[in-house]
């Protein structure tokens, strides 16, 4: 008679169990169905903006890059396919400064639809070399507060909800910002050796932060390997500026930095553009990587 009543209750707590466990997965498979839904869908050109609007999102949105991984964004034109992807997205956000210059594509296949296309560099104060503006503001952890920023305002206008959110998360990613500039400037300040040598002039930005200049192998596009006489050129500079370190960059002919490290006896190091996604690091994990990595070399020469 015990047993019987034991199993009795035992086959009601199952069924309880039962019931509970059914209910708790349809709630959970809803909610996340919701959440899903919920997300922000936002395009992004180029892979640091895919790196500032995650740290700003945090898992408030899918960011989809349009340049893909390890493909060098300054040969990158976006087939009609790849721009389907803008028709379903709530912001459209890329580099300017002539960062992307078929932006205008962009325009023709959301322009009926209400879809925010935001140039990141609103605010940025442009460089200029050899009468061409440099892109590569994002290798200024100054301009990444700025760009971050504009991410951050995008963000609450379309989910003004969450503002204090994503707030948040501006604040804490521009304080480790901050800190890194902090951490580097007055190191950099000290050196008396200001010269790096790098893949395509990519640092521009990072050198007027630091007050640094760079010599590179290819120009501010990345484009051309260099000719006999530039490269001679550069082999001049090295043994004058007694360069110990060629910076060689995986997108932008490392086989002429070989050959370049080779010839004047310096060792070659890599430096990273943050121009696609090569590795694991975060944005501020590669920063710190590339001014560990030219501070060394200056250092040391
Ligand atoms: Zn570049």
């Amino acid at each position: 008679m015990k047993k019987k009543i034991i199993s009795g209750v035992l086959a009601l707590m199952t069924g309880i169990l039962l019931i509970g466990c059914g209910a708790n997965t349809q709630t959970t498979s809803d909610n996340a169905q919701k959440v899903k839904a919920d997300k922000l869908k936002i395009t992004v050109s180029i892979y640091p903006l895919q790196e500032f609007t995650e740290e700003i999102a945090g898992d408030k949105a899918e960011v989809t890059c349009l340049v893909p991984n390890n493909v060098e964004p300054h040969d990158y034109e976006p087939k009609a396919q790849d721009l389907e992807v803008l028709t379903k997205s709530d912001a459209f956000i890329y580099n300017g400064l002539g960062m992307e210059s078929w932006v205008y594509k962009v325009n023709d296949v959301i322009k009926d639809k209400k879809i925010p296309i935001v140039e990141s560099t609103k605010g940025v104060e442009a460089r200029k070399e050899e009468n061409a503006i440099d892109p590569h503001s994002w290798l200024s952890l100054k301009n990444a507060e700025i760009q971050s920023e504009n991410i951050k305002n995008t963000l609450v206008k379309l989910d003004e909800k969450i503002k204090d959110y994503y707030e948040e998360n501006y604040n804490k990613f521009k304080g480790e910002l901050e800190s890194l500039y902090n951490e580097n400037k007055p190191k950099f300040e000290k050196l008396n050796k200001k010269n790096f040598v790098t893949g395509h002039a990519a640092f521009g930005y990072l050198c007027r932060d630091f007050g640094l200049t760079q010599k590179s192998v290819e120009n501010l596009f990345g484009e051309g390997e260099p000719t006999p006489k530039q490269l001679e050129d550069l082999v001049k500079f090295c043994r004058e500026s007694n360069i110990k370190t060629v910076f060689s960059e995986s997108l932008a002919s490392p086989k002429v930095s070989e050959t370049l490290a080779n010839e004047v006896g310096a060792k070659v190091v890599p430096i990273l553009t943050l121009e696609s996604k090569e590795d694991d690091k975060s944005y501020i994990e590669s920063m710190r990587y590339n001014l560990d990595e030219i501070y060394k070399c200056l250092e040391n020469e």
